[in-house]
């Protein structure tokens, strides 16, 4: 036995409370949706989950309708006082239920449980106490005198952080009085269904908040859906480049929170040790299907070598496998589209003559695994260096001088999050000035904080989650 075998330590599947099938929530309760059952699988074992039902477009009507009935009569004219109570009771119950949540999360989604216990549900229920907190003192967010909700929001969420984006949309959502349609991704939609039974338990009147489980056909019904007043999106450019040009004229608003290709930026003054730390954390942290993973690592030439041995000594320890097992660092892809396309594009990166490296670790027999890889010598025109691929795969490149890392590190369609590690301050402030994503961490990364606002430029959307920020997104001032 190695220093680096652990004994298995798996957290009980039994806890997640697996239901054998799931239905649409519209109009306060569950219903049968009219579209075609789903059946969700565990990425891990390729284990069907539970079946799930799904909504067509008259789910759809019918759950903008409800959400416009509880606008106007219920939760619209309600004080930001009364609304803060349901709020904090939903937060306190996501606590309540952490457990059985991040197991659940861990089942869907294949993410490590230590992932979906320290991250995902905390996170997530922070953000419900936050905006809790906001509900009945939005006049002093300066938004205006007297910030106004929007009305009906149409919320799509992504795969990667399934519990986590639902909170993200609909604590801002509700705690500015706007009511919501919420469509969770098709490969995970357990943890936003329990969320909305949360909802139902906390006393939320009915219809404020719906969810409609579903492919992207129902995704694209809600947001075309003209009874919105607002349209939140999280996902991939390009839907979100469909959606922002199938808004335009409409006069709805619109946040996008899409892709990105973020540099991670290390010179050679950086403490290495830390610094081979948060570039792990940065690609390796959810499989790396994080949309601001630090996927591009640009290393100053001169300790180009040390880092990358240091790196790779760190990286062959790192436990990919059963992601309910405690000791796991790295778990299963969440669907074999994913793993194709991750396949594809390291591919790309080996034709293109990047040096491929893969960590020796060993691979579960069974579901859908990636290992830790790290591409070196890669140049600025690879697809590895500007595609985003959303899976567990570093591409290295150089550099020599601060203004070589500034205008590599902002040589991309997207600008969503950028990393520097320094010794230096008047350094880490003058880089981060000059990066052209919307959130830099310095000496640290993948960091998330309610009262923090999360967004991007470009290809990356716009419009902030989080912070005041992040409620001038829910309401008029
Ligand atoms: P998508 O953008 O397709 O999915 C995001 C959400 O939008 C899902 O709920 C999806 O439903 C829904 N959706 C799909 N098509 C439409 C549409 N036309 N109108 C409205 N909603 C729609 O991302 P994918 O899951 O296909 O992932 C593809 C790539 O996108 C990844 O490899 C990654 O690079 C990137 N991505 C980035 C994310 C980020 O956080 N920035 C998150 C997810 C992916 P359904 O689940 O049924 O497809």
């Amino acid at each position: 036995m190695d220093t680096w075998t652990y004994a298995p330590a798996p957290e009980s599947a039994a806890l997640a409370r697996l239901q054998p099938s799931y239905r649409p929530f519209v109009d306060g309760g569950f219903v049968d949706g009219g579209g075609e059952p789903l059946k969700t699988v565990n990425p891990a074992t390729g284990e069907v989950l539970a079946e799930v039902g799904t909504a067509d477009e008259s789910d759809v009507d019918r759950a903008v309708a409800a959400a416009r009935l509880a606008f106007e009569t219920t939760w619209g004219p309600m004080p930001g006082a009364e609304r803060a109570k349901y709020l904090f009771r939903i937060a306190r119950i996501v606590a309540e239920r952490a457990r059985e949540l991040a197991v659940l999360e861990t089942l869907d989604n294949g993410k490590p449980i230590r992932e979906s216990r320290d991250v995902d549900v905390p996170t997530a229920s922070a953000h419900l106490f936050h905006h809790a907190g906001w509900a009945d003192k939005l006049q002093y967010a300066g938004l205006g005198p007297d910030p106004r909700p929007l009305g009906v929001v149409g919320a799509v969420i992504p795969w990667n952080f399934p519990l986590l984006m639902a909170a993200w949309k609909i604590a801002p959502a509700l705690a500015c009085g706007n009511t919501i349609v919420l469509k969770p991704a098709e490969t995970t939609p357990l943890t936003a269904l329990v969320l909305a039974e949360i909802a139902a338990e906390a006393g939320l009147p009915a219809e404020v908040l719906n969810v409609l489980p579903g492919a992207g056909d129902v995704g694209s019904a809600l947001v075309g859906h003209d009874g919105l007043d607002k349209v939140a999106f999280t996902g991939s450019t390009e839907v979100g480049k469909q959606i922002q040009g199938r808004l335009a004229g409409t006069g709805r608003r619109l946040t996008l929170e899409l892709g990105g290709k973020a540099a991670n930026i290390v010179y050679d003054d950086a403490p290495l040790d830390q610094a081979v730390e948060g570039v792990i954390e940065g690609i390796f942290f959810n499989q790396g299907h994080v949309c601001c993973a630090g996927s591009r690592l640009l290393v100053q030439e001169s300790i180009a070598d040390e880092f990358d041995e240091l790196l790779r000594r760190r990286i062959e320890t790192l436990r990919v496998g059963d992601p309910l097992d405690k000791n796991t660092d790295v778990g299963a892809i969440n669907s074999a589209a994913q793993l194709d396309r991750i396949v594809e594009l390291a591919a790309a990166g080996d034709a293109e003559g990047a040096r491929r490296w893969t960590s020796p670790c060993p691979l579960p027999e069974r579901g859908l695994f990636f290992p830790p890889t790290v591409f070196s010598g890669v140049e600025q025109t690879m697809r590895v260096a500007r595609e985003e691929i959303f899976g567990p795969v570093l591409s290295v490149l150089t550099f020599r001088t601060p203004d070589e890392a500034v205008a590599k590190a902002n040589n991309t369609p997207y600008g969503l999050s950028a990393g520097i590690w320094t010794d230096k301050g008047a350094k880490a402030l003058w880089t981060a000035q000059r990066m052209r994503a919307g959130v830099v961490w310095t000496n640290t990364f993948n960091r998330f904080d309610p009262t923090a606002p999360f967004g991007g430029y470009r290809e990356s959307g716009f419009g902030r989650e989080g912070g005041l920020a992040g409620l001038a997104a829910y309401a008029d001032g």
